[in-house]
């Protein structure tokens, strides 16, 4: 049997190369032609010598690729590469086990085959075939690099399908539904994992998990050894949204998949979206670090955005201390060499359980943010969101302390004179002086050494 591949087409996937062979031509044994062009073997790869070597052999006359060209270009090799293995790297073992070979590494699942309209709308303006585009099908990709529109989803990519898979689909749906700020958050995701492809390493912390964690730190997830995986995780499905999340099936209320992504690092489908997603937040959570004149909150999703407003407040010790609507607190650290670091404090959800307290000691809302210098929407909100305000070390005693002394200076109508019944509590709270109103802090207090 002879087998008459086409040349394939920028940016093609391999499978698309051989279903339009397929389509096109009257192949009545689409096995015995899979083992014609992969090789006794079929279409199982078995260790981690390159797979392509008897592909390479039987087109060479057409096409004139080594085995290591076709996988560079006609697969997603070079970015499992990138993600999984050090740099350069041309081992996949990974998605092997669970692609087959001729698909190009295509995985089953989710969220699917892909395609861009404005893509095939070109396809079909210049007289080529419509065709499968290795960008479109990578983890993580919802959108075009090239146009920037949401792609539409063709069903499962299943094996089967793959080698009759159809390039009519009028009544595609869009791979996944969502807001103006998401799209431009997975386009950035799409435009690194096309990076990655290409055989683009941006960042270190792909292989580096010394490199991975120190980002992690840097953009305000950690502090000493312990990490805040759940606000991580939650930021990122802010950013993401949660139809995104669940499409690619990282959909959790927890932040096991986060811990697995970050500490963890293994092979599969569900584990390249999660290590590229991560890779996304931390590297644009650094570059806005690095390039904004002021303070940004990193749940925020833009330099703007409005659930995030951040405020600057004196604490008494000469660092300048940030606020967040959202109940976030930090100061920023700057080191030597011009690096920027969010450093988390415990001030910022101190007051925010504060509030919920008092709230439920029944405090009105408005009170109770006249007392701790906080804007009325903002207490609504984080008293309705309190999984939001999470303290860094589950400590709440600070709170609890600031609460009794709120309350004892109202009963007493005066700080100084609350000061003079309760010298020991006022000192439980004395650190957080900066943060609340005015009022509520005593005169006649000695400055005492703050501990933030
Ligand atoms: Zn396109
Ligand atoms: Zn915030």
């Amino acid at each position: 049997m002879t087998v008459y591949l086409d040349e394939p087409l920028p940016d093609e996937m391999l499978f698309s190369v051989i279903a339009r062979y397929v389509r096109m031509s009257p192949v009545g044994d689409t096995a015995r032609c899979l083992r014609y062009l992969m090789g006794p073997l079929g279409a199982v790869a078995t260790d981690e010598t390159l797979r392509f070597e008897h592909l390479s052999a039987q087109t060479d006359a057409a096409w004139g690729r080594s085995a290591r060209a076709i996988q560079d270009t006609l697969t997603l090799a070079p970015f499992y590469s990138t993600v999984f293995g050090p740099s350069g790297d041309p081992s996949i073992s990974g998605p092997n086990s669970r692609c087959a070979q001729w698909s190009g590494f295509l995985e089953p699942g989710r969220p699917g085959l892909r395609f861009c309209r404005s893509c095939w709308r070109r396809d079909d303006n210049l007289n080529d075939p419509r065709y499968w585009r290795r960008s479109h099908q990578l983890p993580g990709v919802v959108t075009c690099i090239w146009h920037g529109e949401i792609l539409c989803l063709a069903g499962a990519a299943t094996a089967r399908r793959l080698l009759t898979v159809d390039t009519q689909f009028d009544d595609a749906r869009p791979a996944v539904d969502g807001s103006a700020s998401e799209v431009i958050a997975w386009d950035a995701v799409a435009r690194l994992a096309g990076q990655l492809l290409r055989g683009g390493c941006p960042w270190a912390g792909f292989s580096d998990l010394g490199v991975c964690l120190e980002y992690v730190q840097r953009c305000g997830y950690g502090r000493g050894a312990s990490l805040d995986l759940a606000r991580m995780s939650r930021d990122l499905t802010t950013r993401l949204g949660g139809a995104y999340m669940r499409v690619m099936g990282v959909a959790r209320n927890d932040s096991i998949w986060l811990r697995r992504a970050l500490l963890r690092p293994t092979r599969g489908s569900l584990q390249s979206v999660s290590t590229l997603v991560v890779a996304y937040l931390l590297m644009d959570s650094s570059t806005r670090l690095a390039n904004s004149n002021f303070a940004v909150c990193p749940g925020a999703k833009s330099e703007h955005d409005e659930d995030h407003r951040v405020s600057r407040k004196n604490m008494g010790d000469g660092t300048p201390h940030y606020f967040c609507s959202c109940g976030f607190s930090f100061i920023c650290q700057q080191f030597n060499c011009g690096d920027v670091s969010i450093v988390p404090t415990q001030v910022g959800p101190d007051l925010a359980v504060t509030a919920a307290i008092l709230a439920s000691r029944g405090y009105s809302v408005v009170r109770i943010a006249g007392t701790l210098g906080l804007e009325v929407r903002d207490v609504e909100r984080q008293i309705r969101y309190g999984i939001e305000v999470r303290p860094w070390h589950r400590r709440t005693v600070r709170a609890r302390h600031l609460a009794s002394w709120i309350q004892l200076v109202d009963h007493l109508g005066d700080a100084n004179l609350a000061f003079q019944r309760d010298v020991r509590l006022w000192r439980q709270v004395a650190a957080l002086a900066g943060a609340f109103s005015e009022g509520m802090a005593p005169a006649l207090a000695e400055p005492i050494e703050r501990s933030l």
